[in-house]
């Protein structure tokens, strides 16, 4: 069977943080510290990635 596993989102410090402890616990062989970290990475809510610019940069009146 294949498992798939949520994916560190890029700039994110709680993801950072999460797959760091993610990989300590599986080289201890600790799976319920790993699947701690998979919902913490998969759960916490993450900002838009589209880069966002005020209107009136664009020369629409705001
Ligand atoms: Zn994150």
């Amino acid at each position: 069977m294949i498992r798939l596993e949520p994916i560190a989102v890029e700039g994110c410090r709680v993801c950072a943080v999460n797959s760091r402890s993610r990989a300590i616990a599986r080289d201890a062989g600790v799976p319920t510290a790993v699947a701690y970290c998979d919902a913490e990475i998969r759960n916490h809510p993450h900002r838009s990635p589209i880069v966002r610019r005020p209107l009136r940069a664009l020369g629409i009146a705001a």
